[in-house]
């Protein structure tokens, strides 16, 4: 696809009212997609949570370390990046990495944490495979998509879908915007330049991921500086993508 064909247009404004959601597959997914994007936001003192499916548990390289200790080592690295980010509030719900599927189950997971943290912006992974880069299409990241967009609409704002959840005291909540990341065709952007170092610091947190992994922050500063090429944005800036939809 021609550089010109994404048409970007700023990503709407947070205000100190603001509550985001976050929901994502695996311990790292929200500081690759949306660091630079989070921080800005909480800076403008706007309120930020994570809810995390899995533990990451397949992640890493290293054979010697068992998989119930690296998702004991993947919760604390996102911890650790989402305290450096500003975000204390996170929920693992501790799915097996690598098995997550789009789910009722799910879903209802999903909805309850929506109900609970009453965001007015879900920040989700694209359930629409992204062809140019397959990694950011993770299957897991897919079915955490789907079923976050499904959870926003129809469910919590339907007080009857998942009637136990009502009884709980959970009302109905309407979500009114979804900014998803990994999407094929994003159409908002953040200027996110002066938030470059914190991202890498909260990358850096995950150490079992990006230990192996030489010029990872040089990689990440490329898509940054295309996202921003793309924005038309003067040289030198960096920029995070999204496909923003009303919800
Ligand atoms: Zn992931």
């Amino acid at each position: 696809m021609p550089m010109n064909q994404w048409n970007l247009q700023p990503l709407p404004s947070v205000t100190p009212d603001t509550k985001i959601l976050c929901i994502l597959a695996h311990p790292d997914d929200i500081d690759f997609g949306a660091g630079g994007t989070i921080a800005h936001a909480v800076a403008q003192g706007a309120k930020v949570s994570y809810v995390i499916t899995t533990d990451g548990n397949q992640g890493g390289e290293d054979p010697n370390i068992s998989r119930e200790e690296m998702a004991r080592i993947r919760r604390q690295e996102q911890t650790q990046a989402g305290k450096i980010l500003g975000v204390e509030n996170i929920t693992f719900l501790g799915k097996m990495d690598g098995s997550v599927f789009p789910t009722l189950e799910l879903r209802k997971k999903f909805v309850e944490q929506i109900r609970i943290a009453r965001p007015q912006i879900l920040i989700t992974q694209s359930p629409e495979r992204n062809w140019e880069r397959i990694f950011a299409s993770h299957p897991d990241h897919l079915a955490t998509g789907e079923a976050a967009v499904q959870a926003v609409y129809p469910d919590a704002r339907n007080q009857f879908a998942f009637p136990d959840l009502l009884e709980k005291g959970l009302e109905p909540w309407r979500v009114e915007q979804l900014w998803l990341t990994g999407h094929p065709n994003p159409n908002s952007y953040q200027k996110v330049t002066d938030y470059f170092d914190k991202k890498i610091q909260a990358l850096t947190a995950h150490y079992s991921q990006t230990n192996h992994v030489t010029d990872w922050p040089e990689m990440v500063k490329g898509w940054m500086q295309t996202v921003a090429e793309k924005a038309q944005l003067p040289e030198g800036e960096l920029a995070e993508a999204f496909f923003v939809a009303n919800a």
